[in-house]
């Protein structure tokens, strides 16, 4: 079996592809073995951090809600738990997740790897809301992590990328259970521009997606309401339900995509820089550009470290070529300050990622510190470390 990611841009060939069921199993194997070994999750990440010519593991058998507790609105939860998974078992425990991004294809320790995040001025991404992590390190020592063990650990691995070991479960901060009403609508750019501070500031979830080739934006609000849920559930743009019903969207069309975190002041600037290259100089571009805003964070390589931040995305058809694009994306996103996505297309050296993240060496000291040999690496992260 060969592992291919969602879009079919990466593969890994030459890897061999294990299915591991239990904390045991997962220990027993990277304690006897001495090769490289990378964790895939559902495999929805752009960029190639899966592929490796060693062991893929794949834990999908370790899913599922674990343990809740109502006081502290906390849940253990499998690692290769699905996003979609998570909503039934939470919400009948009275809980839900804070924010959900896009899609709830990922699974979660997945998402968490990268800084997955959704929408809204006020809420942070998916790295953020890990209280604990259980380890599975190159030695095959089992730890668990969270602010009061393995404390040097813990500012690193909320986003880990996949680089310290294999996570077995998870605990997330979640909340009590909320019912979300939405709303959509189209307007040209032009007019929807005025009202894009006050729409951010106004509601929970504010988003939208512009497309070039008629200047036009489908835009969203979601805001809490006490309504009863409608269903059958509208279409996207319409729904008025519980959170895990209201948050996801279907996205089946294959793509690429590079998505860049400027700080939120610099959000609209940045968005007309982008709008202005595709009206002058990539006119055959049909896909639209994504924009979103996130709470900022404490977690050490989020793309929101420390800033409030607007998100923006850019996307091509997976059978186009998008270098040319995204290498002119990347430059009016870096002349505004930009870090990018962990998940998606970018053309940065470790050199320019340490210059956008303040804790760059720290996150290296400290997962070097776990995995000496670098096991848990694959070409990308070395590339990325520089050597
Ligand atoms: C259609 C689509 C929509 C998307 N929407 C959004 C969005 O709204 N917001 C957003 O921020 N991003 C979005 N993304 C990006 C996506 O959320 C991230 O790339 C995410 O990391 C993918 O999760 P995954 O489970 O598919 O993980 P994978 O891509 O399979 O793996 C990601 C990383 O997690 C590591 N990993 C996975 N499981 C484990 C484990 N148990 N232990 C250790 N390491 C592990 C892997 O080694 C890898 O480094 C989208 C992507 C697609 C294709």
């Amino acid at each position: 079996m060969v592992w291919q990611n969602w879009s079919g841009r990466h593969r890994a060939a030459d890897a061999t592809l294990l299915h591991v069921r239990s904390e045991a199993d997962a220990q027993a194997r990277i304690a006897e073995s001495s090769g490289p070994v990378r964790i895939c999750g559902a495999g929805h990440s752009h960029a190639p951090l899966v592929p490796t010519d060693g062991t893929i593991l794949d834990l999908s058998g370790l899913a599922g809600v674990i343990s809740s507790d109502q006081q502290s609105r906390r849940a253990w939860v499998g690692a290769a738990s699905r996003i979609f998974s998570l909503g039934r078992p939470l919400h009948q425990a009275g809980l839900a997740l804070i924010n959900q991004g896009d899609i709830d294809q990922q699974a979660i320790c997945g998402a968490v790897a990268t800084g997955t995040h959704g929408t809204g001025h006020t809420l942070r991404n998916l790295s953020a809301a890990v209280t604990g992590v259980r380890l599975i390190t190159a030695d095959g020592k089992a730890l668990t992590v969270n602010e009061s063990e393995n404390t040097d650990l813990w500012p690193a691995i909320r986003l880990h990328l996949g680089a310290f070991g294999v996570i077995t479960r998870l605990e997330l901060q979640c909340r009590e259970a909320y019912r979300l009403r939405e709303r959509g609508w189209k307007a040209t750019f032009t007019d929807l521009e005025a009202d894009i501070p006050s729409l951010i500031e106004e509601h929970r979830h504010f988003e939208f997606f512009w497309y070039p080739h008629n200047d036009t934006a489908i835009a969203k609000t979601i805001d809490e309401t006490e309504d009863e849920p409608e269903y059958p559930l509208a279409a996207e743009g319409g729904r008025c339900a519980w959170s895990y019903e209201v948050l996801p969207n279907h996205r089946p069309d294959k793509h690429t995509e590079m998505e860049y975190s400027v700080p939120a002041a610099q959000g609209l600037a940045c968005f007309k820089a982008i709008r202005e290259l595709l009206q002058t100089r990539f006119t055959n571009v049909r896909w639209p550009v994504e924009y979103r805003t996130l709470a900022a964070d404490d977690v050490w390589l989020s793309s929101a470290y420390q800033r409030d931040t607007v998100t923006i995305s850019v996307h091509q058809d997976v059978n186009e070529d998008e270098t040319a694009y995204y290498q002119a994306c990347e430059a009016i996103f870096l002349a505004f300050d930009g870090r990018p996505h962990w998940g998606k297309v970018h053309y940065l050296s470790g050199d320019e990622l340490a210059r956008r993240h303040p804790k760059w060496q720290d996150w290296w000291r400290v997962r070097n510190a776990v995995d000496p040999e670098g096991r848990f690496l694959n070409d990308h992260l070395r590339r990325l470390r520089g050597g």
